[in-house]
């Protein structure tokens, strides 16, 4: 195996901080902590996050929570040792951009902050978990960690691309003035169980809509791409940078790239749906393509996506069922 990653047997006795715990995807990287048993702390406001989520994870007695916003200033943790923090609080669907942008904002400068300041109060590891938008409409195709993107500063996805572009910025000034040992990563379009089903994202959108036998909504004429992970592959990806020495940011994500129309047949195959597509104005700033070069992760790591795209969406859409039954 490449160096640089150590992934540990087990983190018993260890503590691990995730804003934004009730979040999809920080409630999968909080299951990996507790299953290699470290205790996690788990922040959430719920803005996105789903409480459901939460129950879940607080199954396990080494999961604690704790509801805040983190802007306004974390808990007291006078006499906690905490070895990792995760920044995975930010809202992160385009329907948030227009709804909550202040929130994104907001969240990605100053809840960042106080992160950072407790990980270097704690000398935490920290990781900030960025984005892919940071890219904007890349110019770069598959895109690489070095390109800096085309971001357009006043646009309707600039709450969210530019916020992160700070929170990266905010990062690298802690690790270069105050040597906090900070990660970044950059996560392409991920999906699957416990995601938000009306997150307005395309493939919640698509796969309720195939299971209505309701109208596919393309956006566009469906030409964009998008390259989709499934949630547990991302999550790994994410676990082998935190273990990773390396300070600049990384891509995470799937490098298979789909049109958003081949998205769509995709979805209707495997859902054996008689939706038909239906054809809607295309989001201003809608990047047209997105791939991300895997390169840098994989010369540190082992890491290989292993669940397919029909099968994530199978198992997403079993996921929306038992959701649906249970409600
Ligand atoms: N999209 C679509 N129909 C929908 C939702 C999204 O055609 O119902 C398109 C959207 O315009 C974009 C792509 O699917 O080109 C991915 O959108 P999403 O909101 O999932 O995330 P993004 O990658 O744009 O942040």
């Amino acid at each position: 195996m490449p160096q640089n990653v150590q992934l540990p047997k087990s983190l018993e006795g260890k503590t691990v901080l995730v804003a934004g715990a009730g979040g999809f995807v920080p409630s999968h990287i909080c299951e990996i902590y507790l299953e290699l048993g470290a205790k996690v702390i788990g922040l959430d406001n719920f803005i996105t996050g789903s409480r459901s989520n939460v129950e879940l994870l607080s199954k396990n007695s080494n999961f604690s929570f704790e509801e805040i916003n983190i802007i306004d200033g974390l808990p007291d943790f006078k006499g906690i040792d905490i070895d990792y923090i995760y920044s995975l609080a930010s809202p992160a669907s385009p329907i948030d951009f227009k709804e909550i942008p202040l929130e994104i904002m907001r969240v990605n400068s100053e809840g960042t902050l106080n992160l950072l300041e407790l990980a270097k109060e704690k000398r935490a590891r920290f990781l900030e978990a960025s984005t892919s938008e940071v890219y904007g409409d890349p110019e770069i195709h598959p895109q690489t960690e070095e390109y800096v993107g085309c971001v357009n500063p006043i646009g309707p996805r600039a709450c969210y691309d530019e916020s992160k572009r700070f929170a990266e910025a905010l990062t690298m000034t802690f690790y270069r003035r105050y040597n906090v040992d900070t990660r970044i990563v950059r996560i392409f379009n991920t999906y699957g169980p416990r995601m938000r089903p009306n997150d307005g994202r395309v493939i919640p959108n698509f796969i309720n809509q195939a299971m209505n036998d309701e109208n596919i909504t393309i956006y566009g004429d469906g030409t964009q791409t998008r390259s989709f992970c499934f949630v547990t592959d991302l999550a790994q990806a994410i676990h082998n940078v935190m273990f990773s020495n390396i300070h600049t940011p990384f891509n995470c994500g799937n490098p298979d790239e789909y049109s958003i129309t081949e998205c769509a047949e995709t979805i209707i195959k495997v859902l054996g749906s008689k939706s038909e597509l239906s054809y809607h104005p295309l989001p201003e700033d809608d990047p047209k393509k997105r791939r991300p070069n895997l390169a840098k992760l994989q010369a540190i790591s082992e890491y290989a996506p292993v669940i397919g795209f029909e099968d994530g969406i199978t198992r997403t859409a079993n996921y929306f069922k038992e959701m649906a039954s249970n409600s």
